[in-house]
């Protein structure tokens, strides 16, 4: 394995289990590793720190262990093993009602660069990292070995999520099995997953908790979901008795998924309309009707530069919506940048409070669920900030 040298005292923020080694901190390596190879990290006085993926970028490695162990097939077990049982110990395991979660967060189950969803017998896998796309059958064969009869297939998709001038040749596909059955259950409401062509692993399988709130409270509420993609938040309205659901993309195919999913659940429903339209623009002409509002745009932020930027959107975004809801309306907001803080966002949605001259009470602060969990010596990996208002 290739040795990488750190420059003095760059090993800090290791010492205290930082995943990531940034390339300022290399002194030099010896010999030069491909992309995606594994290298074991030294401080600039010789001692072992870490071993892990070494990539060309900020981020120059992504640590796999602070042990100075073998990245074998027992090592992908282990880790596995792990991030499963704590999927069991939220109680996400083995429930006719949901076989939708998350088995890998990244670097929140000390596995940077790697993401595992599951859809009943299906995982979807994805590498952000191009050690983890080099990894994939090996990372496969463990996933195999910890989840057995359970799992049936594996659909690899990363090719939109590794950098493109690695040129790996990355394409879509199933490394084990194959499936047309797309259809997931969560909390007892079936989802058409389109993993083959859809965002991140075909579904936001990280508002399961945020969507059963906004089912707790639809009961008599004219809900409008923005954003909607798969339409998530709207079939968990509909469950919780609201009067009419109106969801909201700019992608035609994103309100066709949600129409589908709709149909799924409560196939002759009329509450439930669909529109492919601009968010602002459905915002400055909407009724001012509806007392349920979802806010769930894209990240605005998608790195540091764009932090200003984004920061004046979610004003706007909330600002406009505020000002048509009616007294008493509830308001669910959310930011999944992660380069935006909860401070910041917070800091925005009060601005947009006081631009449309609104009484407005924090009722919820929410966040991500437990299946994608932070590692404590990994701060950034908090990325989904959520407010729930009472807009008066
Ligand atoms: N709330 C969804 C996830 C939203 S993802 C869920 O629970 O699954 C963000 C969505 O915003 C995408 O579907 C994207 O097509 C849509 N989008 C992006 N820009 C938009 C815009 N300007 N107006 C409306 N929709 C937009």
């Amino acid at each position: 394995m290739k040795k990488l040298y750190l420059n003095k005292g760059k090993e800090e923020s290791l010492r205290r289990f930082h995943p990531w080694v940034f390339s300022g901190a290399v002194h030099h390596i010896e010999g030069q590793p491909e992309e995606g190879e594994l290298v074991q990290v030294f401080t600039s006085t010789g001692d072992f720190i870490a071993v892990g993926h070494w990539q060309i970028g900020s981020i120059a490695v992504r640590v796999l262990s602070f042990e100075d162990e073998p990245i074998d097939h027992q090592f992908w077990v282990r880790k596995l093993a792990t991030a499963y049982d704590v999927r069991k110990a939220i109680g996400l395991d083995g429930r006719a009602d949901n076989n939708t979660f998350r088995l890998v967060h990244g670097e929140g189950d000390n596995l940077p660069g790697l993401v595992i969803d599951l859809y009943g017998q299906t995982a979807v896998m994805q590498a952000h990292s191009v050690g983890m796309h080099v990894c994939r059958m090996e990372i496969a064969k463990a996933l195999k070995e910890v989840l057995g009869d359970a799992l049936q297939n594996i659909y690899y998709k990363s090719e939109t999520t590794l950098p493109f001038k690695a040129d790996l040749g990355q394409e879509n596909g199933f490394l084990l099995g194959s499936t047309p059955d797309n259809v997931a259950i969560e909390n007892g409401l079936k989802f058409h997953i389109d993993w083959l062509k859809g965002q991140k692993t075909g579904f936001f399988v990280d508002q399961r908790d945020n969507r059963s709130l906004v089912e707790h409270y639809a009961k008599g509420r004219n809900v409008l979901n923005m954003f909607c993609y798969t339409g998530g938040f709207s079939v968990y309205a509909l469950r919780g008795g609201a009067l009419s659901v109106h969801s909201v993309d700019s992608s035609q195919k994103a309100v066709d998924l949600a129409t589908a999913n709709v149909k799924l659940n409560f196939p002759d429903d009329q509450r439930h309309k669909a529109f492919a339209e601009d968010a602002f623009k459905f915002l400055e002409s909407m009724a001012d009707s509806y007392d349920l509002v979802i806010l769930d745009p894209p990240a605005f932020a998608k790195h540091r530069d764009a932090v200003r930027h984004a920061i004046k959107g979610y004003t706007k975004l909330n600002a406009r919506a505020m000002e048509k809801m009616p007294k008493g309306s509830l308001l669910f907001t959310f930011s999944c940048s992660q380069a935006i803080s909860k401070d910041q966002f917070r800091m925005a949605v009060f601005t947009a409070a006081a631009m449309a001259g609104r009484n407005v009470r924090i009722l919820h602060q929410l966040h991500q669920p437990a299946d994608h969990p932070v590692n404590i010596y990994h701060p950034e990996g908090e990325y989904l900030k959520g407010l729930v208002l009472y807009v008066d």
